[in-house]
């Protein structure tokens, strides 16, 4: 994880690395960008605003989910909690295809064989081969 986070530093600048419920946003507490992991692999990085607004990784959407939101009174739709059934697996006996496809409950065929690249989509980072990308 170390070398990873060296990494990140070296490509995007300012940033936080984030894996398990240690996320939180924080106006004005956190990087431009933050990487979400997911044992121990980069699964998405974005700007912290976008992030949070629109996540497109299965994984970033089920930890945001799980940040309490405090009713302000407002009519701003809330976010649906996503609850991840399963174990988290071993990260030295990782599952085939990709690592979130036990727990991921919109995992395909193909999740499960060919593990996903961390690309650009709509400019997003993001290791997924279905990422949910605002406006698609
Ligand atoms: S690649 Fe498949 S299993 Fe992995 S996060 Fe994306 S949709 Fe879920």
């Amino acid at each position: 994880m170390l070398l990873d986070v060296q990494d990140l530093r070296v490509r995007f600048g300012s940033f936080t690395a984030v894996d398990g419920l240690s996320f939180r946003v924080d106006e004005g507490e956190v990087s431009d960008r933050i990487a979400v992991m997911y044992l121990g692999e980069v699964v998405e990085v974005a700007e912290a605003e976008s992030l949070y607004q629109a996540p497109a990784h299965p994984y970033t959407q089920a930890l945001l989910s799980a940040v309490p939101e405090i009713d302000d009174g407002s009519d701003a739709p809330r976010r649906e909690r996503i609850v991840l059934t399963g174990d988290v697996p071993s990260p030295i006996d990782r599952p085939s295809g990709c690592s979130f496809h036990p727990r991921c409950p919109v995992a395909r065929e193909r999740c499960r064989t060919e593990r996903p690249a961390l690309r650009e989509v709509a400019g997003r980072t993001v290791a997924c081969h279905h990422p949910s990308i605002a406006g698609n």
